[in-house]
This record gives structure tokens, sequence and C-alpha cells, in this order.
């Protein structure tokens, strides 16, 4: 059986469409739709009480958890022998759901399908080349290889799902976990579609924080960083200060210094405060994870009647 999850987070107007068309492409198969509503604030969960299919469960948020909490949710609940992950705006055809499935049936060395944006819809080049920047960044701080243009739409086996709910920490990245826990991934490529109706979640300002998260999640790379620069600043004030001495006392030169000292102070002001903001960052994520708090706050559910606890 496969598994589809289905986060949906304010999406309306694309629901009832990206129920029938999942119907469609999947109507030779065994299948559940587990639809997660991620606490949306529209008829989100309505539009999906309307769907008449006894293959149809769903679990509803209190609030809006995050996209990430909402995949989370679904894979607990999931029963399938293959999960798959897909959005709820259609932007990801699921006619590629079979192409994933079939992969999986005749590659048994393959744990994971992941599919790969051919290219991107219409993204301005500041975007697209922010975009590069962080995946090279991520890729260089930390453990985990993020491929561009991968996104959470996948196939696994049953293996890669335990492996992932096994970490069960409160921040999550899924992408970054994907990557982490390994096993046999394909990439296979796929062409992005226009969202059928509604916006975007993830504006700039949103993938910006995710982006951070991306990197913090998996690396603590950027505290030695820091730990470096300082070394080299200290290094090179060391060098300035013995020059300074030199000239001063050995050569009777007098060194005026407002400007200068002015640009050094500002300048490590700056670092400094950068680097309290990183450390910062990662003594707030431990502070989170300590508290322990659940991952999501389901308030209402259908379908799960006999699952085990
Ligand atoms: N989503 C979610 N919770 C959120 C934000 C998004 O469940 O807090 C869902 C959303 O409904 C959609 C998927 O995650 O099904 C991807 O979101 P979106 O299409 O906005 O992202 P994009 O495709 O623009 O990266
Ligand atoms: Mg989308």
């Amino acid at each position: 059986m496969i598994s589809i999850l289905i986060p949906a987070y304010n999406e309306e107007g694309n629901i009832i469409e990206l129920n029938k068309r999942l119907l469609n492409t999947l109507k030779n198969y065994s299948y559940e739709l587990i639809y997660i509503d991620d606490g949306s604030t529209d008829k989100t969960l309505e539009k999906i009480k309307q769907i008449n299919d006894n293959n149809i469960k769903y679990i509803s948020f209190s609030r809006n958890f995050g996209k990430d909490a909402a995949i989370y949710a679904g894979l607990k609940k999931a029963s399938g022998e293959f999960i798959c992950i897909i959005d709820s705006d259609l932007q990801q055809n699921p006619k590629y759901i079979i192409s994933m499935y079939n992969y999986l049936k005749e590659n048994n060395n393959i744990d994971q399908v992941a599919m790969v944006m051919k290219d991107r819809l219409k993204e301005n080049i500041v975007k697209r080349n922010l975009k590069k920047l962080f995946y090279k960044i991520c890729n260089k701080l930390s453990d985990i290889k993020l491929v561009d243009g991968a996104s959470d739409f996948r196939m696994f086996r049953k293996n890669v799902k335990d492996a992932i709910l096994s970490l069960n920490e409160n921040n999550r990245f899924t992408k970054g976990i994907f990557s982490w826990i390994g096993f046999n991934t394909y990439y296979m490529y796929y062409q992005v579609e226009k969202r059928y109706s509604g916006k975007t979640k993830f504006n700039f300002k949103e993938q910006f924080k995710y982006a951070i998260q991306g990197i913090t999640n998996h690396s603590i790379k950027p505290l030695y960083i820091s730990t470096i620069i300082g070394i080299i600043s200290s290094f090179i004030s060391l060098i300035y200060m013995l020059e300074i001495i030199f000239k001063t006392l050995i050569m009777g030169k007098d060194t005026p210094g407002y400007a200068s000292l002015i640009v050094v102070v500002l300048f490590l002001g700056g670092i400094e405060l950068i680097f309290i903001g990183i450390l910062g960052t990662y003594i707030g994520k431990t502070y989170i994870e300590a508290k322990n708090r659940p991952i999501y706050i389901e308030k209402e559910t259908k379908g799960f009647d006999n699952e085990i606890l």
C-alpha cells in the first residue's frame, strides 16, 4: 500500500481538484490519502471533510505548526509499505507518484526516490542565486548534502520512514533529515507546475528563516568559524600593536590614530555582534529542544481508529 501524505495550510481552493486528480491516478493501486490540515484558517478542513472516499484520512492541528511538523504527523500515522509526500497546491503532478512507485518496485536496492525540479518557475535572478548560495553554504558547512531543486516531493520505503521518526528533535528541517539518515536515494527529474490556487506560504522572510535553520540544525561549524575569525583578528591586532609600539617608543614617531581606531572598533563591534547572534541562535535552539514540547497538537482526526499507539 502507498500512503500519500498531503500537508495543507490554507489551501481551500486546491483540495477538491487535487483529490480528484489523486483518485484518478491511483485508481488501480492500493493507497491511503492522509491530509494534514496544518491549522488552516480558511475552509481547507471543510473541503477535506467534503471528500467522499473511504481511503481518506486526516489530521487537523490546533494551530499552524509548519510543514515539517505536518510531515512528521503524517509519517507517524502512515501505515503503507511505501510513503509519498506531495504538496497540496498541484505544483507536483500526481502522475509522478506512479513513476516513483514503479522505480522502487523495480529497484530493490533503492530506498527512496526524490523528485528534483527540472527548472524552477519564473524566479528572479536574485532569488535564484540566493538559493544557489544557500545550497552551497549548507553543503559546505554541514554534514548533510542537499540537492538544489529537490523538495519534499518523494517516495520512500517503510525503513526510511522509521529512520526519520527515530529522530525526535523538535526543530525539524526535513530536507536535512532526509539526507542525514542516509539510505540509497535516486533523484528523478520532474517539471514543476504553476500553483493551482492561492499563494505560496514561503515568502522571502520565511525562506531566509528556513535557510538559517537548515544550516544551524545540522551543523555547529558556524561556531568554529567564529572562533577562527576571532583568533585571526586578535593576531592581526597584535601585529598592529607591535608596530605602534615600535614606531612610538623606538622611532619616536607620533601615531595619530582616531580614524583607524574608530574603524577597527566598529568593525570588531560588528563582528562581535554577529558572533553573539550565532551563539544565541544555538543557545535558543538548545532551550527549545530542552523544553521537549510536542512537535504538533492535533485537534481532530479521522480514519485512524484502529491504529496501535
Ligand atoms: N504548508 C504547510 N504548512 C505551512 C506552510 C506550508 O502545511 O506552514 C504546505 C502547503 O499547504 C503546501 C506545501 O506545504 O501544500 C508547500 O507550500 P507552498 O506551496 O506554499 O510552498 P512552495 O511550493 O511555494 O515552496
Ligand atoms: Mg507550492
